[in-house]
């Protein structure tokens, strides 16, 4: 079995996520930006609090390596795929003979192509499926930019 580290039990890809793919560029480029200018120095006294924000950014920069990723704990607290899968020893769910079951379906209404991708993975394998995934987030693709607005 391949390294399932940023696979998640739903089959989304973790590096897809802004989490990974976008927030900690744009933290550390804000923070780099800021820092040129002295914030560190005299952001507490422009804006209370900034002590604060200042950790937080740098965490943000740092998310692309630190995100413990689906499997880790991240991602929605009340997921219903996570434990199902879980409890069914599914590995990923679109390996399951389940899928699409209605939790998929539910959260394709958010991810549109979660369900397309999932048979893509049953289609070219886990191997290749993950190579196509770090090309697409080679393309700078990320959730975010299909990501259905409304949905949670
Ligand atoms: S927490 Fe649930 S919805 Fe989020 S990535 Fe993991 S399995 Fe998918
Ligand atoms: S039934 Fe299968 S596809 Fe649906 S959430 Fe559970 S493990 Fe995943």
């Amino acid at each position: 079995m391949p390294d399932l580290k940023y696979v998640t039990y739903c089959g989304l890809y973790c590096r897809l996520c802004g989490h990974m793919a976008r927030m900690p560029k744009q933290a550390r480029e804000l923070r780099e930006s800021m820092r040129k200018e002295g914030w560190e120095h005299y952001g507490e006294a422009v804006h209370p609090g900034f002590g604060e924000f200042w950790r937080i950014l740098a965490r943000l920069g740092e998310t692309d390596e630190t995100c413990p990723g689906c499997r880790g704990g991240c991602g929605f607290p009340g997921c219903e795929i996570r434990p199902c899968a879980q409890e069914r020893g599914v590995e990923i769910c679109p390996l399951c003979d389940d899928f699409p079951c209605e939790h998929i379906e539910g959260l394709a209404r958010t991810y549109p192509t979660l369900i397309s991708d999932g048979m893509r993975m049953r289609e070219v394998g886990l191997d290749a499926w993950i190579s196509e995934q770090e090309a697409r987030r080679a393309t700078g693709f990320a959730y975010a930019d299909i990501r259905h607005p409304d949905s949670d």
